[in-house]
């Protein structure tokens, strides 16, 4: 608990971390005896809200110890002979909107990039896309949120042509008779989304994880497949293979609701099982099993999240589960569904309104002439002044590298932290004319800029998150901004004013933002236009798509049909990425990293580690390995272990544990510096959806003693 001089009051908010979006109430109580005038402290708890029930996790209920900490940055910094010095937000922004100017009167508006956040407000979210596009007029804005789910999406738009996390509601978990997790560890990632899946196999479900380690999640399992990290895409068609093998496909559906499936079985048909099976590492009969259990459920859930995404095959990955699903009709009924599971708080609403470098408000292409046309009505511009297609997050840390990016506003992210090959990216980003972040803390990013801003937290930011559902859902500001933090979206307007561009960005406030944002959804894939302030502050959350406010929003997607021309699904080929895509192992590198997340940490850490609470139960980051490869290596529990790839190089401490595969290490993301695991992960990226291969990453490990 976090000691405030304030008398309380009870505030209520939601949840910034995880995709679920939990609502708290924060009561303050006395710090020690209650004497009056003394200090308060809060102490929060879950209150009820449609996705969580009143529940949350250690993090959401320790989170208002970064709001609170003394290490918030309350004023604008800007360097001056090398060092950060504090600064009037006047000085701030001007130095900003100088060095613009002068890059857009030289007609170069694309040397500016935007690099966004999956935990911004749709609000800011919304604000920032069109921001970098008709602000400044650059086509290079992407986000952090690129990392999160972007395999998941592409997938889910080739396979459904829709991309929403869940295409079922959280409701529809109980009703599930056989679920397949893959990759994902809901336990830690996303406590609250637990007693959905108990309840389900109190229900009696037949609970599959499928993850190299033996995770939480995969404790509760009734049947673990611990596969070989970066076989996921072969696992899924060996699944479907043994499913079209019994016989368990769902005729009926396959004809009348998709098209593609000839061409999938016959790939499907010409693996070798047993191969197929031992390059995976997985028992052909627990696979043959899983088939089984997943295919012949009256209902069946299917779920992917980082662990199949982050691959240079995710892509693939996705689609090969999404056959799975489609082939055997477990998808448009309750109990059934596929859910890619979102990792941040907006994950999902952070792309769906103009973050992405394809993409326009509303999941509109930004290269489709009526799409165009449509957000520049709304912005009252001409559709050929909007920019065209920017690049990916990575790839535009590449050309920061090259030159072609001379300055960088980065909103609610720390990519030095986050991109894979991080040292490449802190070489990049030091290349930079000008780097501007606008954050709550003097990050390992805000640390290399010329100039910060300091921004609001949760407990003070009024906005609207869409959770992994697709449920918008109003998070009221319970507290002003310390010191001089502004909203997010208020330094874009500053900033706006700035570059003569203020007719543009006169919205006052979130809601007003919100309610220009419907009109740039309207019409849509994910249309807003039918919810608005009220309603969410009446029904507590709304579904999209919600055309009017007539109407409902659509929990359950795809009951009577996809979203693709003729309302078909579509299967995918298999195509070489089903073979693998993992980094070569040999003997200098012989065991493959994997990431992920713990229990008390969120992201990069970055606010996670100024909770003292959250800090105290993870201090550092750990390389987690098998005994028996700890032993060959000579390694013992709780020792400092070097991690090297071809990229490079971090440090961690090392854990013993049995649960992970003897070839497979696996380190956490929340640590900057000597600790970042991001050191090591490699560049390479899908090819379809620019998702970095950070689950595969060859490595060799040895003890640090002395070093
Ligand atoms: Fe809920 Fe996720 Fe926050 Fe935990 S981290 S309280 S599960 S929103």
């Amino acid at each position: 608990m976090t000691t405030i001089p304030l008398a309380g009051r009870e505030l209520d908010s939601q949840c910034p971390y995880c995709s679920v979006q939990c609502k708290l109430r924060l009561t303050p109580e006395p710090a020690s005896g209650g004497e009056p005038g003394e200090p308060f402290r809060y102490r929060a708890q879950g209150a009820p809200n449609a996705a969580s029930q009143g529940r949350a996790c250690v993090k959401g209920l320790n989170a208002h110890q970064h709001a609170f900490s003394s290490e918030r940055l309350l004023q604008p910094l800007i360097r001056r002979e090398g060092r950060l010095e504090p600064c009037g937000w006047d000085e701030a922004l001007d130095a900003v909107a100088e060095l613009w100017r002068s890059r857009i009167a030289a007609g170069d508006p694309d040397s500016i990039g935007f690099y966004g956040g999956g935990s911004l407000t749709n609000e800011s979210a919304y604000w920032l896309g069109k921001f970098a596009r008709i602000g400044v007029g650059t086509r290079h804005i992407d986000y952090n949120g690129r990392f999160c789910m972007s395999a998941a999406a592409s997938a889910g738009v080739r396979a459904f042509g829709l991309d929403r996390g869940l295409t079922f509601r959280l409701s529809d978990i109980p009703e599930a008779k056989c679920i397949l997790l893959a990759g994902t560890n809901v336990a830690e990632c996303q406590p609250t989304l637990m007693p959905y899946f108990n309840e389900a196999k109190e229900n009696g479900a037949y609970l599959i994880v499928v993850d190299p380690r033996r995770t939480k999640t995969a404790e509760a399992a009734d049947l673990h497949l611990q596969l070989r990290p970066g076989t996921d895409a072969l696992l899924a068609v060996l699944l479907l293979r043994l499913v079209l093998d019994e016989g368990l496909e769902d005729r009926a559906f396959i004809e009348a609701r998709t098209e593609g499936f000839d061409e999938a079985r016959r790939q499907a048909e010409a693996l070798d099982p047993a191969e197929a099976a031992a390059r995976c590492g997985v028992p052909l009969e627990d696979a043959r099993s899983a088939a089984r259990a997943y295919a012949s459920a009256e209902t069946a859930i299917l779920c992917t999240a980082r662990g199949v995404e982050q691959q240079t095959d995710g892509h693939e990955a996705v689609r090969q589960l999404l056959n799975l699903v489609l082939a055997t009709g477990q998808i448009g009924r309750p109990g059934c569904g596929y859910g890619a599971i979102t990792g941040q708080g907006n994950g999902q609403g952070g792309r769906e309104h103009g973050q992405k470098a394809d993409q326009l408000p509303g999941y509109r292409s930004i290269e489709d002439p009526a799409d165009r046309a449509h957000a520049a009505a709304v912005w009252g511009v001409p559709p050929d002044s909007i920019p065209g297609k920017g690049v990916s997050a990575f790839d535009m840390m590449r050309l920061v590298h090259e030159g072609r990016i001379r300055a960088l506003l980065v909103m609610g992210s720390n990519p030095v932290v986050s991109n894979p090959h991080a040292g490449f990216v802190e070489e990049a980003l030091g290349r930079l004319d000008q780097l501007v972040v606008a954050d709550l803390f003097l990050t390992e990013t805000a640390r290399m800029a010329h100039v910060v801003l300091p921004v609001a937290s949760y407990l003070e930011n009024e906005g609207t998150l869409t959770n992994l559902e697709g449920r918008v859902l109003l998070r009221e500001a319970s507290m002003p901004p310390p010191g001089e933090a502004w909203a997010d979206w208020a330094v874009l307007n500053a900033l706006a004013e700035r570059l003569d561009r203020q007719e543009r960005f006169r919205c006052g406030s979130a809601e007003a933002i919100f309610e220009e944002l419907r009109r740039a959804s309207r019409g849509g894939a994910a249309d807003y236009a039918g919810i608005s302030y009220e309603r969410l502050r009446k029904e507590g959350g709304v579904y999209w798509p919600c055309p009017s406010e007539e109407e409902d929003g659509q929990g359950l997607l795809f009951a009577d049909g996809f979203a693709r021309p003729g309302g078909r699904a579509q299967f995918a080929a298999r195509t070489e990425a089903g073979t693998g895509a993992v980094d070569e192992t040999d003997g200098g590198y012989p065991l493959l990293l994997t990431n992920g997340r713990v229990l008390a940490h969120y992201l990069t850490g970055a606010q996670t580690r100024r909770s003292p609470a959250l800090a105290s139960r993870e201090l550092e980051s750990f390389l987690e390995l098998h005994p028996r490869t700890a032993a060959a290596l000579g390694i013992e529990e709780g020792e400092w272990v070097s991690v090297v790839s071809r990229q490079g190089e971090f440090a961690a401490r090392g854990r013993l544990n049995a649960g992970i595969r003897e070839d497979t290490v696996f380190a956490p993301m929340h640590w900057g510096g000597r600790q970042n695991v991001n050191r090591a992960t490699r560049p390479e990226l899908d090819p379809v959806c620019r998702m970095p291969g950070f689950k595969t990453t060859a490595v060799r490990v040895r003890p640090l003693r002395g070093g």
